[in-house]
């Protein structure tokens, strides 16, 4: 590329987010509701611990609720679809996060499963997926919904695109696939068993790295042009993309940090403040 890549700030983007949810909070609280995130948290994974934390502080400073339920490792599925349950009946609660992964003993799905619609503010459900497949949904998951919000933000055009998606998590990679092509993208979702993945990546107009490996994409894959949308987060704040080498090749690209990051946590606090609303219509 000749001309310099657009840098697309997330954290511009989160801003913009949480000012709007500030005033929504205030008309909220003139009619008695606090909107209520409840974090499951389940073993002591400090990753986990770290994600948590973050969502918490991020709920304090913007007026939501944040209330943390710490179970211990050899926690039963019994038990946590019971503690699930519980949040379920609580009307305090709007929104309920089920932080995974969960120990191996548990059946993750049956706890995702146990989460009520009204309540999956991540989109974790099997309804949830669902409802987004069919573009029906009122919370999809929140990385694919940072994804769509920041090319929004930034009026990039989606439709008639090729969108090439790297992962195809519950997650991430698939919901974040069906939102693209919901919008009118021609869509490719690539796999840990894709073949000639460089020649596929590079017929893209927006790709989206949803691998968990750091550095992934390169930039000689990358369509001179084409628009960048890390959503890896590894350790030592490290994205999916070769930054340096995509930046020089992409029309614009996420930085990580600061990028799909702060947005997911962002639609996080919308998702929670939207079901708080919710109540107050149903
Ligand atoms: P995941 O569940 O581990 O899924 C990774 C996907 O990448 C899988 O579909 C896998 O394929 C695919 N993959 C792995 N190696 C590959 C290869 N060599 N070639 C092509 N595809 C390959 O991960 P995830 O939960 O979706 O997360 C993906 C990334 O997003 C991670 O970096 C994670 O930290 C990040 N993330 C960020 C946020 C945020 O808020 N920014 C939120 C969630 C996740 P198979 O299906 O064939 O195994």
């Amino acid at each position: 590329m000749t001309t310099k890549s657009l840098i697309l700030d997330g954290a511009q983007v989160a801003d913009t987010i949480k000012a709007q949810l500030t005033k929504r909070i205030e008309q909220l609280a003139d009619k008695g509701v606090i909107p209520c995130l409840a974090t499951v948290i389940v073993g002591d994974d400090p990753a986990s611990e770290t994600y948590v934390r973050m969502k918490g502080n991020a709920c304090k400073r913007i007026g939501i609720v944040s209330r943390r339920i710490q179970l211990a490792k050899d926690t039963t599925t019994t038990q946590l679809l019971d503690v699930i349950q519980q949040l379920n009946n609580d009307p305090l609660v709007h929104g309920i996060l089920l932080q995974h992964p969960v120990p191996s003993h548990i059946d993750e799905r049956a706890a995702f499963d146990t989460i009520s619609i009204d309540k999956d503010v991540d989109g974790v459900t099997t309804l949830g997926f669902a409802q987004t497949a069919f573009g029906i949904g009122a919370f999809p998951s929140c990385t694919p919904a940072a994804i769509v919000a920041i090319l929004d933000a930034y009026n990039i055009s989606i439709e008639g695109k090729h969108a090439v998606v790297i992962g195809r998590s519950p997650i991430l990679g698939k919901p974040v696939s069906l939102m693209l092509l919901n919008r009118n993208a021609t869509v490719t979702i690539c796999h840990s068993k894709t073949q000639h993945l460089d020649q596929i990546v590079k017929s893209a107009d927006i790709v989206v790295a949803a691998v968990g490996r750091p550095k992934f994409v390169q930039g000689d894959w990358i369509k001179p042009g084409a628009v960048v949308m890390d959503a890896g987060y590894n350790k030592g704040n490290i994205g999916d993309v070769d930054y340096d080498a995509c930046l020089r090749h992409a029309s614009a690209i996420t930085p990580v940090p600061a990028g799909v990051g702060p947005v997911t946590i962002a639609m996080l606090l919308k998702h929670t403040v939207d079901a708080a609303e919710r109540t107050r219509i149903l």
